[in-house]
């Protein structure tokens, strides 16, 4: 086994070996494995979460500021903290820089981070700087809970399925950069600048709307199914009720694909139980974006299924995103 490389096994086939090895017990209230671990310190309960941003895996050169950079560090791991309903508090970071990098642009992204973590109320406290072959910035962020958060596991069949904002723009951002890097326009802003819907997660989980949630930073089908996992159910989304932007749905079927696949939407997915619905409605406009229901979650036994406007079952394209396996960018 052990000789197999981590593309042979996959992040996610890495991942499912070494969670059950993590110690859990009395003060780790909620283990490795969602978006954010919960541990209590004294009478604190403190939600903790990491995530890196790596020069050509997630970005290559010119196609940020150094400041959009050091932006985008932080506000990926504030989608973590807002997919369990949480509030950031303290953040430390670790930043690998070629030796050749300069100065100033180093300067400007920790400018960038600062001004992104005050934003949403959290502060930098620390960090670590080492010499590296190629550009990363690696946050872990701590964020106050609330008294109960929103976890991948709890979804119910008969629970309706949501997600907030857009779908496939950032993905589609993604594609033009690839193709040109000074590309412009909607969908690369979303790219470089995703939005942590904080405050929709902490609605969701203090007035307990939600039965379960996930940030959908991979692609929506593979975030539903890891969330599916963890509940032990199925589900069934509607393709014709995907809020794509009119840019990503131009790309026809490849839109929807950028939609289910692309990843990188930093968007919640959430299931709310029938008789929550009613509260949604009322606490819909707090929510500060959008929100549509995309789906309603099965039993276990139907799989997770995309369906068309007439109710046929879509062939799927493979997977999300694995680091070490599946789709390459
Ligand atoms: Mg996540």
């Amino acid at each position: 086994v052990s000789a197999r490389t981590l593309a042979q096994v996959g992040e996610l086939g890495f991942l499912r070996r070494l969670l059950p090895r993590l110690p859990r017990g009395r003060d780790i209230l909620i283990p490795a494995g969602d978006d954010c671990a919960l541990v209590r310190m004294g009478s604190r309960r403190l939600l903790l979460t990491t995530d890196a941003l790596v020069a050509n895996v997630h970005f290559r050169p010119g196609w940020m500021r150094p400041d959009q950079l050091g932006r985008k560090a932080y506000l990926v791991n504030a989608s973590d903290v807002a997919a369990m309903g949480g509030r950031p508090r303290f953040a430390l970071v670790s930043a690998g820089v070629p030796p050749g990098y300069p100065s100033r642009d180093l300067d400007r992204l920790h400018r960038g981070l600062m001004a992104a973590a005050r934003e949403t109320g959290a502060l930098l406290v620390g960090g670590n700087l080492v010499r590296a072959e190629v550009l990363f910035v690696s946050l872990t962020l701590a964020a106050d809970s609330p008294p109960r958060p929103l976890q991948r596991g709890g979804a119910r069949p008969g629970d309706l399925l949501f997600v907030t904002g857009r779908l496939g723009e950032a993905a589609l951002g993604l594609r033009l950069l690839l193709r040109d890097p000074r590309a412009g326009g909607a969908a690369v802003r979303r790219f470089r600048e995703p939005i942590p819907r904080l405050k929709a997660g902490a609605l969701l989980a203090t007035e307990r709307i939600a039965s379960a949630a996930i940030d959908v930073s991979d692609g929506l089908l593979q975030d539903l199914r890891h969330l599916c996992r963890a509940s032990n159910v199925g589900a069934r989304v509607e393709l014709a009720s995907l809020p794509c932007p009119a840019r990503v749905r131009r790309a026809g079927a490849d839109g929807y694909t950028l939609a289910l696949t692309g990843g990188e939407d930093y968007e919640l997915l959430y299931a709310v139980p029938p008789r929550h619905l009613d509260r949604l409605r009322r606490l819909r406009p707090s929510m500060g974006c959008p929100t549509t229901r995309i789906g309603e979650v099965m039993p276990k036994t139907h799989g997770v299924r995309v369906v068309d406007a007439r109710g046929a079952s879509v062939a799927l394209p493979a997977g999300g995103f694995d680091h070490f396996a599946g789709w390459r960018r």
